[in-house]
């Protein structure tokens, strides 16, 4: 049977539990095999303090040694530019011949994203899942959804699962601060961040 994977973008600036639990709730609601990681190319102005692309990578691997379904994929960092959902879907097809794809969102992404060319991207997915995400409503889903007039509707699928309100802008703020993230990132990344000095000023 065809390996069935899941694709989970994000700047993962740094990468924390929500992401981790948001791909751990897709695949098992879906029964997803794999789901891969794969962090966006960031402007350089865009980026936090004192963290590359290379660290943002490296927190992603360490994130995903902890568990065995996680996969990382350096596609879109090692373009060092910006590069398009479609693109990176057409490369991990080419990579895995024989596997399925899914893309996996939060529902904020989904509304406050540009999507270019959602339509061919739907046509190379099995399914397009949409999670909630705690300050995003239905109706602003709704919106959005009827804004894109998607041909492949069908495809977007919504899952509501219980999340984890953590998110890396709260963690930079917190680390700006130097207070404790503990608990809110897996202790190898928050290891990673401590030798290298990340996200302090
Ligand atoms: P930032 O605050 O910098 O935007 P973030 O926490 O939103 O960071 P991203 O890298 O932007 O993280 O998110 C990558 C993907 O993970 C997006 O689809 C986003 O909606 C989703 N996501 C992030 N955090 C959570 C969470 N706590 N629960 C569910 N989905 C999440
Ligand atoms: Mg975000």
């Amino acid at each position: 049977m065809s390996m069935r994977i899941g694709i989970l973008g994000g700047t993962f600036n740094p990468i924390h539990y929500g992401h981790l639990r948001l791909g751990i709730e897709v695949m098992e609601r879906t029964g997803l095999d794999k789901i891969i990681l794969v962090p966006n190319y960031l402007p350089p102005h865009k980026a936090a303090p004192r963290v590359s692309a290379q660290d943002r990578l490296a927190m992603c691997s360490l994130a995903a040694q902890s568990c065995p379904s996680f996969m990382v994929n350096d596609y879109e960092i090692s373009k060092g530019h910006l590069s398009y959902t479609i693109e990176t879907i057409e490369h991990l097809q080419k990579l895995y011949p024989e596997a399925i794809f899914s893309f996996i969102t939060g529902a904020d992404s989904l509304v406050k994203s540009v999507w270019h060319r959602l339509d061919d991207i739907l046509e190379r997915l099995e399914a397009f899942y949409v999670v909630n995400r705690p300050g995003i409503t239905i109706d602003e889903l709704q919106e959005k959804l009827e804004e894109l007039k998607l041909l492949q509707l069908e495809k977007v699928i919504w899952i509501d699962a219980p999340g984890l309100d953590i998110s890396s802008t709260h963690i930079r703020d917190y680390l700006a601060q130097r207070r404790s993230v503990k608990f809110l990132l897996p202790d190898s990344v928050l290891e990673y961040i401590r030798l290298r000095q990340l996200f302090v000023e």
